[in-house]
């Protein structure tokens, strides 16, 4: 794994997704290590002096793909607390930051089949594995199930849509809560997810610390090994 890099960058843009979930894509100002698709970076809002200890910081998903890193990093933060909420009034286009990266375990082997399931915002730390297989036009067996609450949490229609048209093996299932969008009404249904998914599937879990442990209990209850669920836990 590549040693964390400290590194300056620019915010490039900003998408405000819904009035608490915003995206924001960097340009960095330094040599950005190697990644990849499903690990985390450190995000400081105030200077970091290399005779200092670094500032105050939070961790996200790496939203961008694995080889734009020399150009974009980019990260989708829901405003939780007080350190978000600072972050969401404080960068905006061509404001700077620092970044530490990268960090994480939650990793996406190319030779297995994938059932990706997020809850919400939770749907981060697949973005970068999503958009590497767009480059690579990979034929792996990937299914995302995605719960989302109302039509406007749906995130990254674009991406998905394209994910759908361009990869051979990749399915998505949609549960919403309000029943606002075409798909499943309701949340997401665990024991459904695990009927379908292909035998030996190994089973990734990202959204609110609750999902993730009830899903992770239900999975072993369902006779799937600890081997086959991967958490990205945000407690
Ligand atoms: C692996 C991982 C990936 C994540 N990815 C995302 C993502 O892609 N998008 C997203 O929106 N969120 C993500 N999160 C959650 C994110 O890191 C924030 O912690 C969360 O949004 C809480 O909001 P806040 O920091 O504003 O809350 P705050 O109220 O500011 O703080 C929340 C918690 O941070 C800790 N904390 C308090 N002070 C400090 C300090 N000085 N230094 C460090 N920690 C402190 C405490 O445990 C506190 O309870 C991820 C978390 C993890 C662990």
């Amino acid at each position: 794994m590549a040693t964390p890099v400290k590194i300056k960058a620019t915010v490039e843009e900003v998408v405000k997704h819904t009035g608490s979930v915003v995206s924001y894509r960097f340009v960095p100002q330094g040599r950005v290590p190697k990644f990849h698709a499903g690990q985390f970076l450190h995000l400081a809002l105030d200077e970091y002096y290399p005779d200092r200890q670094w500032p105050e910081s939070r961790v996200f998903s790496i939203a961008s793909s694995p080889s734009e890193r020399a150009k974009e990093l980019a990260v989708t933060i829901s405003v939780k607390g007080r350190y978000t909420g600072r972050i969401f009034n404080t960068l905006e286009e061509g404001s700077e930051c620092w970044l530490k990266l990268p960090y994480g375990e939650f990793l996406f082997p190319s030779d297995r089949r994938l059932i990706l399931i997020a809850g919400g915002v939770g749907i981060t730390p697949y973005l970068s594995l999503l958009k590497q297989m767009l480059e690579e036009k990979s034929g792996q067996t990937v299914t995302l199930c995605y719960g989302v609450r109302s039509a406007e949490h749906y995130l990254f229609g674009e991406l998905l849509g394209r994910c759908e048209a361009e990869l051979p093996n990749f399915g998505k299932t949609v549960y919403c809560e309000d029943g606002s969008l075409p798909g499943n009404r309701g949340t997401l249904d665990i024991a459904a997810i695990h009927a379908a998914a292909p035998e030996g599937s190994l089973f990734y879990l990202s959204g609110p610390p609750a999902m993730i442990d009830t899903f992770k209990n239900r999975l072993r209850d369902l006779g799937v090994e600890s081997e086959r669920i991967r958490l990205d836990d945000w407690e």
